[in-house]
């Protein structure tokens, strides 16, 4: 069965997001405010930026945009995060890596207020979700939660084996797998023959950035893939995964594009909501947990009733 990330994404819209959005207008009388930072020329950012300007277009989010020139400094753009963290207008703030070599990406992600920090880097939100307490966690690892729960995968008692250790999406993968009671396996560049490991996954997540690393024979027939991977070869846009190999023989797989992508765009924006509602719902716990559990609905069965 292929794992089809764009009706995720627009099930979730429709369900969730939507939803979310009409009692946010009606409650709050303004909108989630998101503020991206580009600093340099990168290509791929710079579509990235595109794809998610036309999918917050139909949501109730104003989007900002500062671009920096490559040479900006790390204080310049440290300054930036500063006033944008007490400016009450904003309510999340986005820095795409990766950033120019003369700065430090560390830094600068740990300077964006945790409240702000919808993409889960801060250390704050690090230990959330280390600590499987759910907050704002990083949307590509949420995506890939949300399309297996999406899907019924089986996760409690499962092995999962999440290739990639990185901060964005291997090891926040791993973490939440793991609050799902998976038995999770971290695999990465060291982790040697690959095979020996894929091929005992019930769950194989794929998070390296290597076109063609997963194949076939890596794999048991009965495997749900999730391949987050983007890689471009000949000019054509793939994953970590032979899909065309693997779509025949396991039992879930999903494909570039159409997959990890989409998912990763609306969980992002789910996290902007959530960053805005935990905001104005300062003080009061019980709405908060309401809020967190509400956009968590990755199965996308939506609520009549939301919490107000
Ligand atoms: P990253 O920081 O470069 O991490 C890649 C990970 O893969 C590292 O942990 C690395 O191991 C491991 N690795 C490298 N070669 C390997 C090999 N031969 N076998 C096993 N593991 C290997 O990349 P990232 O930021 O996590 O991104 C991973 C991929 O996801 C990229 O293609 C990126 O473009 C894509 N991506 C997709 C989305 C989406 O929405 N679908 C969003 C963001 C990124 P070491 O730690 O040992 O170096």
């Amino acid at each position: 069965m292929i794992i089809d990330g764009r009706k995720f994404s627009q099930e979730y819209t429709d369900k969730i997001l939507k939803p979310r959005c009409e009692v946010i207008k009606e409650k709050y009388n303004k909108v989630p405010k998101l503020s991206t930072i580009l600093v340099g020329e990168d290509p791929a950012s710079e579509s990235y930026r595109r794809i998610r300007e036309k999918f917050f277009a139909n949501l109730c989010v104003e989007s900002d945009v500062l671009k920096l020139p490559e040479e900006a400094t790390e204080e310049e753009l440290l300054d930036i995060i500063n006033k944008q963290n007490n400016d009450d207008s904003i309510d999340g703030i986005l820095v795409q890596l990766p950033l120019p070599k003369h700065m430090d990406e560390d830094k600068v992600i740990e300077s964006i207020s945790p409240d702000k920090d919808i993409e889960g880097l801060s250390p704050s939100n690090v230990y959330a979700w280390i600590k499987s307490t759910p907050n704002l966690i990083p949307a590509t690892a949420l995506g890939v939660l949300a399309l297996l729960k999406h899907y019924q995968i089986p996760l409690h008692g499962k092995h999962a084996v999440v290739v990639g250790r990185s901060m964005i999406i291997g090891k926040p993968v791993a973490h939440l797998l793991l609050r799902e009671h998976a038995t999770v396996t971290v695999c990465h560049s060291r982790s040697k023959p690959l095979k020996k490991y894929t091929k005992k996954a019930d769950i194989l997540i794929a998070a390296v950035g290597r076109a063609h690393l997963i194949k076939k024979n890596m794999v048991k027939k009965d495997v749900a893939i999730v391949d987050v991977g983007v890689n471009f070869e000949d000019g054509k846009l793939m994953g970590d995964t032979e899909f065309d190999d693997l779509k025949d023989k396991v039992a879930y797989i999903s494909p570039v594009p159409g997959g990890s992508g989409p998912a990763t765009v609306t969980m992002l924006a789910s996290n902007l909501l959530l960053a805005f509602e935990l905001k104005h719902a300062k003080n009061n716990i019980e709405l908060q947990k309401c809020l967190r559990e509400y956009y968590a609905d990755y199965e996308a069965k939506g609520d009549k009733n939301p919490c107000i």
